[in-house]
């Protein structure tokens, strides 16, 4: 078994409004092996790019990082400064974004969005050998030489999303975070995309997460998924057991409601819907939406627990 390359500790996040702080990440823990793909799946508001950005250090006011610690290769990064912090992200761990649209200079050729980054983080070589960089970071994510001398909405969305990856790899990360990269592309190009990301992985031989709310596209990808609602994550198992055996009710429904060829007919939707982060429910925040709720669910919130050799979840009923 592969070591962790990420380990998340105890990360709290907190958005502080005029109506009292909002928990958005909530004690969350896991670990990411070398080279594993993990998802992060749940719907809008859940907490999942709040997590992502917390990773990164990327939170900003009103939100906050209350608690916890981000392990990044022994490294615990929410101990270091702005200043360190700036040159992990990109060199160690990077950020594919959610919109390429507004991620890109759009003012800014595709060669001096790259060769930015790498100055920035201290690679100083001469152009000629920038330009060969450059040109095979672009061949990496299938992108022809010339899309260095282009500007942004020369691109298509999906060449744009491709020149974000290969940003995102230039100083060659060993984590790779993607928050929702193919949101806004046809299914085609997220096909693309997602096929680029894969392809970019193994080169490195990077880990990835990759957060999602379509847990059928984000299923593709992953060897193991983890499901958050309400700022908790409920279940982490890997991605053929939350297929075949998932634990935890929240999962169930969410499995049951993916369209499938085998069960035509009226999809089966998740009853009620996601609870305000400023006014949880008591007890387990799932609990009106549960169709196994029971008394103690309404009053404890369920621990999150080792539920088999290789899953973790948060239910009382495990
Ligand atoms: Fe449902 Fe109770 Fe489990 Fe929450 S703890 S998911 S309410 S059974």
């Amino acid at each position: 078994m592969n070591a962790d390359v990420l380990r998340v500790q105890g990360l709290v996040v907190h958005y502080h409004t005029p109506l009292g702080a909002v928990q958005a990440a909530d004690n969350i823990a896991f670990g990411l092996r070398a080279e594993e793909r993990l998802g992060l799946v749940g719907e809008s508001g859940s907490g999942k790019s709040t997590l992502a950005l917390a990773i990164l250090r990327m939170i900003k006011p009103p939100g906050r990082i209350e608690g916890g610690e981000v392990w990044l290769d022994g490294l615990n990064l929410m101990t270091l400064s702005e200043e360190e912090m700036r040159k992990v992200r990109l060199a160690r761990i990077a950020m594919i974004p959610q919109g390429s649209m507004n991620s890109l200079n759009p003012v800014m050729r595709i060669r001096g969005q790259v060769a930015d980054a790498l100055r920035d983080h201290g690679v100083r070589l001469p152009k000629r050998q920038v330009d060969e960089r450059i040109r095979d970071l672009l061949h990496s994510v299938g992108l022809r030489p010339e899309v260095a001398g282009m500007f942004p909405h020369e691109l298509s969305g999906g060449m744009k999303q491709r020149a974000c990856i290969a940003i995102a790899i230039s100083l060659r990360p060993r984590v790779i975070l993607a928050d929702e990269p193919t949101s806004a592309l046809d299914v085609v190009v997220q096909k693309q995309v997602m096929e680029t990301l894969a392809r970019v992985q193994r080169d490195l031989e990077a880990s990835v997460i990759l957060v999602g709310h379509d847990m059928g596209l984000v299923a593709q990808f992953v060897d193991r998924v983890g499901i958050m609602y309400a700022g908790k994550l409920v279940e982490v198992s890997p991605v053929r057991d939350v297929f075949t055996q998932p634990l935890h009710p929240y999962t169930r429904l969410l499995i049951a409601s993916l369209p499938s060829l085998q069960h035509k007919g009226t999809f089966q939707g998740i009853p009620g819907l996601p609870p305000l982060l400023r006014d949880l429910p008591s007890g387990c925040a799932f609990h009106p939406r549960c169709p196994h709720a029971v008394d103690r669910c309404r009053t404890e919130v369920p621990g999150f627990k080792e539920a088999g050799t290789a899953s973790w979840a948060a239910c009382h009923l495990l």
